[in-house]
This record gives C-alpha cells, structure tokens and sequence, in this order.
C-alpha cells in the first residue's frame, strides 16, 4: 500500500522519479529502517522516527482521500485546510528543517536521529506535517518515550499572515527559531514544528495554533521550549496573547521570541508580555482604521470601492480625444455605467416580484433558465439582495452592516448598521428603476416577512403572500387543509382527521386541480349577464337612496365628544389628587366610548368627502370581465383576488349510498370587494363608486355549495354522442363533429350503451408502447389526413370522387391513402356538412354528386310507410338510390317513432 503511493506523492509535489537519489519505501522513513550512517552507528533501542519526522498513526487512506486534491492550486481551500502551507511552501519547510538541523547538529551525536536530507525525505515530512494538520482527531504524540528523555526538547510555532506576504516567511522564521533552541540546547523534533499560512493572529482559532497549544498542554512540563519568531506571531490579540502566558506558566514552559528578544523566564516577562500584547493589538486597530478611513474617503470621493454590481460594467474613462485616461501610477481610470445588456432582466425581477407576486426563488429559477447575466448559479438570496439593492433608483450606500469578529472562535458575524449611519451619494445616472417600484418592491418584502413572523399576530397569510394554491379551503371541522401529495397531482387532506380531533370524520384526499376547477367552474358561471343585471339594478338602488340620505348632521356627535374629553381630563386630575380603583375604572370607561364616537365620526366625514354616482351598465359588464379575465391570470396574481372574492372554503364530507365519500364545498361569492380592488388598480372612472360600496359593506352574497366531482369528457358528451347515432349519424360524422378519432367515437358509444367504463390508456405512455412501429405508422396516417385535407376537400368541390381523388394523390405525391383516411380528411377540412350530418342524422354531403335531395328522402319515408316489408332494393331501385339509404332511412324512422312513444310516456 506505501510503496504504491510513492508515486502518487512524487506527482503531486512535481518530482521527478531519478537514480539520483534512492527509492525508499516509506517506511524507512516512518519507523524502523533509517537510511545510510544512522543505521550502521545506531545500537541502542532504535529511536522511533515518530521523534524526529512525526507520528506515524496518521492513517494513510486519508491521505489517499486528499491526495486528489493537492494537484489544483487554483482550487478553494475547505475550511478543514484553513491554514495549511500549500504544497511548495510545507517542501521548503522541511528542506531548511532537515538543512538547518544537519548543520547545526552535524558534529553532535543528536544527528543520528536524523534521516539523510535529500528530497524524498522532506517530501516524506511534508507527508506527515499535512496529514497532522488534516487529521481532526490528531492528538500529540508524547516525544519522550525513547531515549531522547535525555535531550530538553522545544517546539516552534510559525505563522504569516495574509495571502500577500511572502510564504518563504515560514522557513525563514522556522531557520530563526531552530538556530534558537540550538543555542538554548534544545532539539527540536518535527511533529513539534506548527505553523499556520495566511492566517490573521486576530483569531484564536488556527488549527496549527490549537495544534501547539494541546501539545503544551498535554506535554506539560516535558516540552522545555516553546519558539516563536515574536510575540504577535503567537497572537494580534490581548487576551489571547496573556491566555497564552498563563498556559505557559501553568505547564512550566519557557516561551522565547527569536526577533523581539521576548523570554518567559525574564524577571519582567509578565509586563512585557502583557506591553506586546497591547502594542499588537493596538497594531491591528491601528491598521484596521486606516483602511476603513481609506474606503470611506474613496467612497465620499466617488470613486469605486466595489465591483459592479449586476446591472452595472465598469468602462475606461476616456479623455477628449476618445483615449483612455491612465493615472499616476499607470493605472487606467474605470468608471461604472449601466449596462445595457442587463437592464431589461433587473427590470423583469422587479415586475416579477412586484406584478407576477412571484417568490425570489422563483425569479432565480427564471433566471438561470435564461442564463442571465451568464450565470446559471442565482439562488433566492441573490435576488433578494437584487431586490433592495438602492443603486438601482441612483443611490449608492456604503456601511449598511458592519462585521463583528469573535476572536475565539474565529467567526464571523454581519450586523446591521442603524439608517442614520449609513453613508450615501447620489448616482442618478445609475438609475434604473422608478422610486414607486422600488418602493413597492419593499412594501412587499415587508409583507412577506410579517406572513413568516410567529410573533406578529395580524400577520397576513403565507399563501397571501407567496400561492401555491388558488383556494386553500378549510375542513369543516376548522382546519386547514394541508397539502398531503406532490407530485403531478397535488391533493389536500385534513390533518386533524387522522386523531379524530375536533371529531373530523373527513377521510381521503381530494386532488387541489379538482378543487380548483370544480369552484372556478361555479365562479365562471355564476358571472351570467343576468348577475350583471342584478348587480347594477341591487347596487344603484342602494346607491340611489344613500344620495337620497340628507347630509347628517356631525355637530351633536362633535359636541359629544368635546364634553367626553373634558370628563376624562377632570377625572384624570382627580385621580392624580386619590388615586383609586373606582378612578381609574371609570376613566377607562370614558375614553372607551371617547374613541368610539371619534371613530363613528370619522366614519361619517369618510364618507360624506365621496358622494357616490350611479352605475351604467356598461361599468358592471367592464368590471366583472375583469374578473373573467383575473380568473384566467397567473395562480400568484388570482389568489389573493379569488380568496377576496370567495372568503373561506369550507370543504365537507359525507358518504352516500354506494359508502362513497362525497365531497362538496360550501362558500359565498362576493364580488364588490374584488370589483373595487381590480377598478382601483386599473384607475377606472368608476372606482370611487365601487370603493364606496365596499367600504358602506354593501354586499350582494350568493352562497354557493358546489359538489367537488369532476365528470369526464366522456361521460358529459356520451348521451348526445349515443342519441345522435341512434338517429342515423355515422361514426365519421359524429369523429368530425366532437373532433375526436372514430375509434375513440366508438369506445363512448360503447360506454353509452354498456355502461361499461373506458379503458383509456395513460396520458404520456404512449411512446413507451412496446408496439412502436405500429404506433408510428399511425402517426403518419394522422399527418396524412393533416397534411392533405385542404387538397382534397378543393378537389372534391370541383366535382371529383374521393377514388379519383386518391389516386390523384398516389400518382402525384406517391402517398397511399384509404378511402376512410380520405373522407376523414375532408371532414376535417370542410367539417360543417359533417356537423349538419350528426345533426340531422343522415349522411353527410360531402359535395357528392350521389348525395340524395330532400325530396327523394320525403320519397323513401312515403314507399317505406307504404309498404313496411317490401325489399330495400326495390325502393331502392325506385327512388334511384343504394339500398343502404333506405335502411339507414328505415333506422332513422324507427328511433323517431321510439323517441315519439318514450315521450308520450312522460
Ligand atoms: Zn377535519
């Protein structure tokens, strides 16, 4: 398993497989076969490499599962990665490691424990030093456990900062500290060697750092020395640099700084230590401001601070010449301007959001369907911040949050900056969208922010806010229906029915699309010119008779509640001299009815400001087409109006006599509310009069129960289909007529007469059909009629048979036709004799020149009355017509005269 990885870790560290140095298997590294003069001279228990280069209990599966990942430099660093040296940066560490070691200890007995310093070695270590930092359960391994108890021994911590400064920082400092403990007379061994690569010192939590700080502790006493290269490599922050005392002091550490000449064992190392600590933190505050100064004296300047948000480039300013503008520092001066591209789409998620009443999940999922921007990666949030963003109506802010830093745990947190402290500038060539949009944009964010607050009590309704359902009717027991299947076909159901609890005995589910249509269909329907009638009759002379109504007379109401203010102050005063119960109840009480009269006064003076006009009937008709037309519009937009207009749908059960649930749904229909919304938003010249009746609560309610079964097509037509070819209507006639194939014409007719349920096949399987080539060949028969329909109904009308036709097809088009697909063909052209066929019940006139005249079907009755058992030849014969019209003429009689009889019986 070692000896396969070899190569995979030559790979990734870019070496090159050479006879130059030798090909080891890892394990001489790790544990017992030291490389060349350390072995011959070494005869003491061998030293475990676990000293020199590390622990070996690092589980190389885990290696394998990063190994992956080491190649791709550009590639983000997870969070559990956070620190670590890339790969370059850990080779030169354990290059001037190993150096270093060997030239300080070369003479000594010491270097015996090292291995030899060649390149496979230091990647070995680079193996270890990774595998250490990755492992979350690493726990140090105790050095002291072989015969190095005799040697004091230290461990070094090393860090930089920023993704700027140089990485070669961490071997420099580690060759700093090494040289150190050297002149201390301590060894330093590599898995105490930490370090932490682009890390702020702000933070406590490093995993290098924690790394070192649970050897201390776990080691205590046994790790001598600890390194660093000054005090604010250790931390930037005060308490954490005095934390890191008090841990020294408890375990007996001495802690040394290699530059700043800082050493625990000093006389005054407490002051001085608590002086760095300050110095650096005041460092860190000291930087901090001087960049929020910089960015905040850019901003004021006006200068970009930001990338461009979307809806925005930034393009070279250009001088008169049409040349770009280079600054002093050969920098080309950018500025940002709307970009062109984008604007429609930052538009569209205002309407959408606004008009449409869709979610920003919504509005992402357009997006990314259109690739806007060139993104497919917009989520809801995105669109959120869209949304609010203030550029967008020409105002720039700057400081909206600020960060808060948990130095411990190193996280982050956002807070929001009160308004007053934002800091804005006026872009008003950024703008793109108007002040009322936007403004509106965040009356409905607010909207939906109530609808999800548990705590806010007249909150609206979720589904008010974001519809998912057109009606979300409630159980008759009083809960809501829930939405219990997803899917293709979502059904409701009531939660409470499973426990029983409020005695519900609802059972089932019932699917959200039968809901729907089955109490729009009653919306639909009850909105008939009669209803409009009634409307504008009920509504006018309501209306009539309020502008009948004199103008009342506010002054006694006025005077009543100037002498009810009075009492409450007199007795206010009263109070504050012998504060009572009694007092305070009776105080109540009067501002209690104070209120009232104000509130019934403000009423009337409401509603005398409007004096209403009365409706014609072209502002009725206008404004319940409006709502014909919401009852067709998008589920976002129809919802909150239908939920207006229906109120509360309450959904009941019972089982008939076939132990079937029925379902029915009980509800009102009020449409002034509606009316007055829609005539309000439209600025219609009617809408104060509407809003007039809505707010007099002048309501025309018709209640309405309506039974949720929806009946198929197929049941609704079959008693027409079955009457119409009992009267002679042919199966062709009867297809062009309800624009249905004869097949499927057959299969009503056979549940007509059978009673015997269809089986139709799936909707969308048909593809998976096993018997595809059949399938497709009728396809084609389908396009042929499609394709060649208007062709033959022209020839026909010039007077040629469907066979002259037909041929005429085979010969020119080399396409093959039946004479049913020909006739079928023509009726879907020319369908009107088709439908006067069904109608009468006799055969259609496809501009047959064989087609009988009226006068010879009056001929056939009369011969057939005549004489009821004579051939149909014979009359055929003598009529000069097929023997098939006199028997589909003889079928008709027979029907007629049934027909007769059965409504004599009635
Ligand atoms: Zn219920």
């Amino acid at each position: 398993m070692s000896k396969s990885l070899r190569p995979n870790v030559r790979e990734s560290f870019g070496l090159r497989t050479s006879s130059s140095f030798s090909l080891l298997p890892v394990q001489t590294c790790r544990s017992t076969g030291l490389p060349g003069q350390i072995q011959d001279k070494f005869t003491a228990p061998e030293p475990s490499l676990r000293t020199i280069a590390g622990t070996t209990s690092v589980s190389l599966l885990f290696f394998v599962g990063i190994g992956g990942a080491i190649g791709g430099r550009t590639r983000r660093k997870s969070t559990n990665e956070r620190g670590l040296p890339d790969n370059s940066a850990l080779l030169a560490l354990a290059k001037t490691y190993l150096e270093t070691q060997l030239r300080l200890y070369g003479s000594v007995e010491l270097s015996r424990l090292l291995p030899r310093a060649d390149k496979q070695t230091a990647a070995c270590l680079v193996d270890e030093f990774r595998n250490a930092f990755l492992d979350l359960d690493w726990r140090p391994s105790s050095p002291l456990e072989t015969s190095l108890t005799l040697t004091p021994v230290a461990a070094v911590y090393l860090r930089y900062s920023c993704d700027k400064s140089n990485p070669r920082s961490l071997d420099q400092q580690l060759r700093n500290c090494l040289e150190k403990a050297a002149q201390l007379g301590h060894w330093v061994p590599w898995d105490l060697v930490f370090a932490d690569a682009a890390v702020s010192g702000t933070s406590a939590a490093r995993r290098g750092y924690q790394m070192a700080k649970a050897a201390i502790e776990v080691e205590s006493g046994r790790i001598g020395l600890v390194l660093i290269d000054e005090i604010g490599r250790a931390a930037r922050d005060a308490i954490e640099t005095l934390k890191l005392g008090r841990l020294m002091d408890n375990c007996g550490s001495r802690l040394v700084g290699c530059t700043d000449g800082f050493d625990s064992s000093h006389a005054h190392s407490k002051m001085m230590l608590s002086m760095f600590a300050m110095v650096h933190e005041h460092f860190v505050d000291q930087l901090r401001g001087k960049v929020r100064r910089g960015t905040d004296d850019a901003f004021r300047m006006g200068n970009n601070i930001r990338p461009p948000s979307f809806g925005y480039k930034l393009v070279p300013c250009l001088d008169a010449e049409g040349c770009p503008i280079v600054d002093t520092k050969g920098r080309v001066d950018v500025q940002k301007v709307v970009d062109d591209e984008h604007v429609e789409w930052v538009i569209k998620a205002f309407e959408m959001y606004v008009d449409g009443r869709k979610s920003p999940s919504k509005i992402a999922a357009f997006f990314n369907d259109h690739e806007v921007g060139g993104r497919k990666t917009w989520d809801g949030p995105n669109v959120t911040q869209l949304l609010t963003r203030r550029t967008y109506i020409g105002e720039e802010v700057e400081g909206m949050t600020r960060n808060c830093f948990d130095s411990e745990s190193g996280k982050r947190t956002t807070i929001k900056v009160p308004e007053s402290e934002w800091k804005r500038r006026d872009v008003p060539h950024l703008r793109i969208i108007s002040d009322e949009m936007f403004e509106a944009a965040q009356a409905r964010r607010r909207q939906c922010r109530d609808a999800h607050d548990t705590k806010l009590k007249n909150a609206p309704a979720r589904t008010s806010v974001y519809s998912n359902l057109l009606i979300r009717p409630v159980c008759s027991c009083g809960t809501r229906l829930l939405i219990g299947r997803t899917g293709e076909h979502k059904s409701l159901f009531c939660p409470s029915a499973k426990d029983h609890k409020h005695k519900c005995q609802m059972g089932g589910y019932k699917s959200v699309r039968i809901i729907e249509s089955c109490i729009l269909d009653h919306v639909r329907s009850s909105l008939t010119p009669a209803c409009e009638q009634e409307v504008l009759e009920r509504a006018n002379k309501f209306l009539a008779d309020e502008i009948k109504k004199p103008v009342k007379d506010t002054k006694p109401l006025e005077r009543t509640i100037k002498e009810l203010k009075k009492k409450v102050a007199l007795y206010l005063d009263k109070f504050e001299e012998n504060p009572s119960e009694a007092a305070i109840s009776r105080v109540n009480a009067y501002e209690r009815t104070l209120k009232e009269r104000e509130a019934e006064l403000r009423d009337i003076q409401s509603r005398q400001l409007s004096t209403p006009v009365l409706l014609d009937a072209e502002a009725v008709s206008k404004a319940l087409d409006q709502i014909r037309q919401l009852l067709n519009s998008d589920k976002e937009i129809a919802a909150p109006i239908i939920e207006k207009m229906v109120g509360q749908v309450v959904v009941s059960q019972t089982i008939n006599a076939a132990k079937k649930r029925v379902w029915t749904a009980k509800f009102a229909i009020n449409l002034i509310p509606v009316i007055a919304e829609l005539t309000a938003r439209s600025q219609c010249l009617n809408a104060p009069t509407w809003e007039y009746l809505h707010l007099s609560d002048w309501t025309l309610l018709t209640e309405a129960i309506v039974p949720l079964e929806t009946v198929p097509p197929y049941v609704q037509i079959a008693p027409e289909l079955l009457r119409l070819h009992r009267s002679g209507a042919s199966i062709e006639s009867l297809a062009a007529t309800f624009k249905k194939t004869a097949s499927v014409i057959r299969t009503i007719l056979k549940f007509a007469q059978t009673g015997e349920k269809p089986q139709w096949e799936p909707k969308g399987k048909k593809r998976d059909r096993k018997k595809k080539g059949r399938e497709k060949e009728s396809d084609k028969v389908e396009c042929k009629y499609l394709q060649f329909g208007e062709l033959i109904a022209e020839r026909r009308e010039l007077g040629e048979t469907f066979r002259e036709i037909r041929n005429f097809i085979a010969n020119e088009y080399g396409v093959k036709m039946s004479h049913p697909t020909a006739v079928r063909a023509y009726d879907h052209a020319r369908p009107a004799a088709a439908i006067a066929a069904a109608a009468s019940g006799r055969m259609p006139s496809r501009n047959s020149k064989n087609v009988l005249r009226p006068e010879q079907y009056d001929e056939i009755r009369r011969l057939l009355c005549l004489q009821p058992r004579v051939k149909y030849a014979d009359i055929a014969a003598q009529v000069g017509c097929s023997a098939a019209a006199v028997s589909s003429e003889k079928r008709r009689m027979t029907a007629e005269t049934n027909d007769e009889a059965k409504r004599a019986d009635k």
